[in-house]
């Protein structure tokens, strides 16, 4: 068994769509960030990329790459599962957390874990959570959406 923590967060602005966990929240501001800025999936990544012990997110999607400029990160949690099965492992389980003052999150947490289903991650095995800062900081100045996550990968024995 091998785990992976995984952080992201992101700047909210106006003229960009609010995408977490691969779908469109309506909201009057969005994530500022070279790919979609969807911070969930940020983090459930680097959560992943963690466990496999293969450096960190920017390692592989590097934001001076134009390939991932825009990307949907649903596209960049797929290559990532698709690397951990080529490596032999194989995900048992995701918790994650999103920390945002507004808006609403828990409405949409089945749908986000049907659309990352579509990156290869079942939804029995993630769990997604959304919580508030409380008003402190910048999520709670809804400067910003931050998300929180942890990964466990086995070895399959071949
Ligand atoms: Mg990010």
């Amino acid at each position: 068994m091998r785990i992976g923590i995984g952080y992201d967060s992101h700047r909210l602005v106006e003229g960009r769509r609010l995408i977490l966990g691969g779908i469109d929240i309506p909201f009057e501001k969005g994530l500022l960030g070279h790919s979609d800025g969807d911070v969930l999936c940020h983090a459930i990544i680097d959560a992943i990329i963690g466990a496999m012990g293969a450096g960190d997110i920017g390692k592989h999607f590097p934001d001076t790459d134009n390939r991932w400029k825009d990307a949907s990160s649903i596209m960049l949690l797929r290559h990532i599962v698709d690397l951990v099965k080529s490596k032999g492992l194989e995900i048992v389980w995701i918790d994650s957390i999103i920390i945002t003052e507004k808006p609403k999150i828990t409405p949409y947490i089945e749908s986000m874990k049907d659309t990352i289903s579509q990156a290869g991650i079942s939804p029995a095995i993630i769990n997604i959570k959304a919580k508030t800062n409380e008003a402190m900081g910048f999520v709670g100045r809804e400067e910003g959406i931050a998300a929180q996550a942890v990964c466990l990968l086995k070895e399959i024995r071949s």
